[in-house]
């Protein structure tokens, strides 16, 4: 067996957009496409895009998959058929709501490079916005393509402007449309400096011509601006074009390419995926300018065995394996299938990985690939690229498969903790059953989905990212395993946290009867500081998210032995708050000094020391209850402005900026999660339904003294005023 394609003609990449911009149909585009393997512009044998999709459908794949692969020789090339000009594409989905941050940053992590697409008489609408940030996080480098061309109010101008505006001024054209609206009938490109033109069915016909007179000024204009900000990515471009002379089309394009890798420039294209004009030449672009796994750094992890060693994996096939799995889905022909993306080495089927999160040694049943109508099974996945592994008993998202021989764990991904609970009540003992397998696969799926039990209670509480993101999950509950459940209130996910510095002792002492206890700690807290992005963890301070432990024990006072037992007994103490019973976060300790007996000392005895000392401190550290603020942004007509911006300050909220966009004002606000609830029903009221808003979390902020009693009331907690 050897690769299908060499490594440096793979691409991976997704499609990034705000809900309705054209995705689904841009994907049905790509993938009717790139399945045509005849030249382009033959009399194709009469497969359009719906009867294809029929099929796909019986076939049970759709475009939801987790990734596809996909084929594609460039649109002017003479034989498409030749395999040594074809490129292979794995396409990842990324999905466009925002609620769902776990799955835009994790497939952000593994995908090279992306396509993001824009809604020609919108510009960019704040998912993107948001899509656009985890992609500047994860340096992927972006071709925009600006759809829906043809659309009445596309506006080609105000929609770069926009990216300009709002998302980053490297984006620059290298297309423009010939005509908007109903008049939308092709693109000029600026590099070669041609127009193309998409006829026949599914415009498969694609036809390279000279710029029509009435444009080429503007197209001269353009691309005066296009090679300026490209020469400005190699001294001797710069130099010979500063002396008159214009780069070739290869010097062009390679410094392009350069710079797009570099994240120095993101290409503008544009189209219209429903009236099937340009999205071959996006295809062209991804080839030209998004990169190959090789055009990566190397992939970086730890040694699970010690994690202070940092390890590295060239994208090669002689490297040792490792790879990412990104996403669990349920196939219902084969059950779950486990996605992973290959950094380094070979995994064939049948043979035995580590799951380095685990540490539990698996064997690699099936491997499949995932084509537009089809599965194929195959028998070994390479570098760079990806497949999915059936059968695999353990497995969560994120979680690391490497060679046995070679452990490695690589970086995590961070997701934010949920903001939203709501309690579930399974209505019948045999929902009461499948309820615990549905909630546990569906965690596995979705690190920012989590599952807990009341204490008192014994409720289970769900919690996730917003109301959209429950529901949703609570619909799959319902439709994948057949869980009928009720479902309580919307709950805000509290915390707590403390405003100053406290010291406190506590000696932890049994001696009646039998072996005595004994464990004794001094303990500072303090409010915690965020990490400088350069700085490096001292060897005393466990650093953790939210959290950190400073041992400043010197001369054996407190023996090495029992010291991590005080930071767990901190840590427990966090898990319920002081204030209203909330998880308890930003904290740091330091244990200063102590002491210990030399036969009744053990773990547990300074663990309930650790316990008792840091109840005590945060006592006297101006505990608070913290809020889950939300950025919100309401796009409106200008004349339910002043309703809104009055109901947003109602609501505790702080409008931040209003601007003008594609003929509506974007109100920018934060306001608390508690009082969001609903929102959309009272905008909708509000403005006769013709204003949208999209919220994500954006941060914690102390709640003031009569929430926070109110909170407390219904806490039960009885006022601790002055405590
Ligand atoms: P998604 O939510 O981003 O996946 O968007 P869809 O592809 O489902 O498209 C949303 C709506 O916009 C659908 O009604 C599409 O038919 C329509 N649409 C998609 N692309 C275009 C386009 O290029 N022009 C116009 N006029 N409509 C489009």
């Amino acid at each position: 067996m050897a690769r299908e394609f060499p490594i440096e003609r793979m691409r991976n990449f997704g499609i990034v957009a705000h809900v309705d911009a054209g995705k689904t149909t841009t994907s049905e585009r790509i993938l009717f496409y790139t399945g045509m393997t005849h030249k382009l512009g033959e009399v194709h044998d009469g497969a359009s895009v719906t009867d294809w999709m029929e099929q796909e459908r019986e076939r049970g794949i759709t475009i939801t998959a987790a990734a596809i692969s996909c084929n594609w020789s460039k649109t002017l090339v003479e034989d498409r058929k030749d395999k040594s000009q074809m490129y292979n594409f794995n396409i990842i989905d990324t999905p466009g709501h925002i609620d769902f941050t776990a799955e835009v940053k994790r497939s952000m992590r593994v995908l090279d490079g992306a396509i993001v697409v824009f809604d020609g008489a919108a510009g960019v609408e704040p998912q993107t916005e948001t899509n656009w940030g985890y992609a500047d996080e994860a340096g992927v480098p972006r071709i925009c393509f600006v759809n829906k061309m043809d659309k009445l109010g596309a506006d080609f101008d105000m929609a770069v402007k926009s990216i300009e505006d709002r998302l980053s001024r490297k984006a620059v054209r290298i297309q423009i449309p010939i005509g908007a609206e109903n008049d939308m009938s092709g693109v000029i490109d600026l590099i070669t400096m041609k127009a193309y033109r998409f006829g026949g069915e599914m415009g498969i016909v694609v036809t390279e011509e000279e710029i029509p007179e009435n444009l080429l000024a503007e197209a001269k204009k353009w691309r005066g601006e296009l090679i300026e900000r490209v020469v400005e990515h190699d001294d001797a471009l710069m130099e010979a074009y500063l002396g008159g002379e214009e780069p070739t089309l290869e010097n062009l394009k390679n410094t392009l390419r350069k710079a797009v890798l570099a994240n120095e420039i993101f290409p503008i294209m544009t189209g219209t995926a429903l009236q099937n004009i340009g999205v071959q030449l996006v295809l062209d672009a991804v080839v030209d300018y998004l990169p190959a796994p090789t055009d990566l750094p190397p992939v970086q992890g730890v040694d699970p065995k010690n994690e202070e060693v940092t390890l590295e994996r060239l994208p090669s096939d002689d490297e040792p394996f490792c790879a990412l799995a990104f996403k669990l889905q349920d196939d219902k022909f084969v059950g779950q299938l486990a996605f992973f993306r290959v950094y380094s080495g070979v995994v064939k089927s049948g043979s035995y990985i580590l799951n380095a999160s685990t540490g539990n040694k698996e064997r690699i049943g099936r491997l499949v690939r995932l084509q537009a109508d089809k599965r194929t099974e195959i028998e070994e996945v390479y570098a760079g690229e990806i497949a999915a592994a059936v059968g695999i008993k353990e497995v969560q998202t994120s979680n690391t498969f490497c060679d046995e021989k070679s452990p490695i764990i690589l970086e995590q991904i961070v997701f934010p903790e949920p903001v939203v609970a709501v309690r579930v009540e399974p209505k019948t003992k045999n929902d009461q059953e499948k309820m615990g397998v549905a909630l546990k696969r569906l965690s596995d799926e979705d690190p920012t989905f989590k599952v807990s039990t009341d204490e008192e209670t014994l409720e289970t509480i769900i919690a996730g990212m917003g109301e959209l993101h429950l529901d949703i999950i609570v619909d799959r509950m319902k439709r994948e395993f057949g869980v009928e459940a009720n479902i309580g209130q919307p709950q805000v996910a509290y915390r707590e946290t403390i405003q100053r510095g406290a010291e406190a002792e506590h000696k932890y002492v049994k001696q009646s009867g039998g072996r005595g206890q004994y464990g004794h700690v001094k303990i500072r807290i303090k409010p915690l500081e965020p990490l400088a992005e350069d700085a490096t963890v001292p060897k005393n301070v466990t650093r953790e998210d939210h959290f950190e432990f400073i041992n400043s024990i010197k001369g054996g006072v407190i023996p090495q032995e029992y010291i991590p037992a005080v930071m767990k007994g901190c840590k427990e103490a966090m898990t319920r708050g002081f204030v209203a019973g909330y998880k308890m976060e930003d904290v740091s300790v330091e244990l200063f000094d102590g002491s210990y007996h030399d036969v009744d000392s053990s773990e547990i005895a300074f663990k309930l020391a650790g316990i008792h000392a840091f109840k005590e401190a945060a006592q006297k550290a101006n505990a608070v209850i913290l809020e889950p603020v939300m950025k919100v942004e309401v796009r409106t007509p200008d004349e339910y402005m002043g309703d809104i911006n009055g109901n947003i300050s109602s609501k505790r909220g702080l409008v931040e900026a209003s601007e003008e966009l594609g003929g509506k004002t974007i109100v920018n606000a934060k306001v608390p999660l508690s009082e969001m609830f609903g929102y959309t029903n009272t905008l909708r009221s509000m403005t006769q339904g013709r204003a949208s808003m999209t919220m994500e979390f954006d941060h914690y902020e102390v709640v003031p003294p009569n929430v926070a009693e109110d909170i407390k009331k219904a806490r039960g907690v009885r006022d601790t005023a002055g405590a």
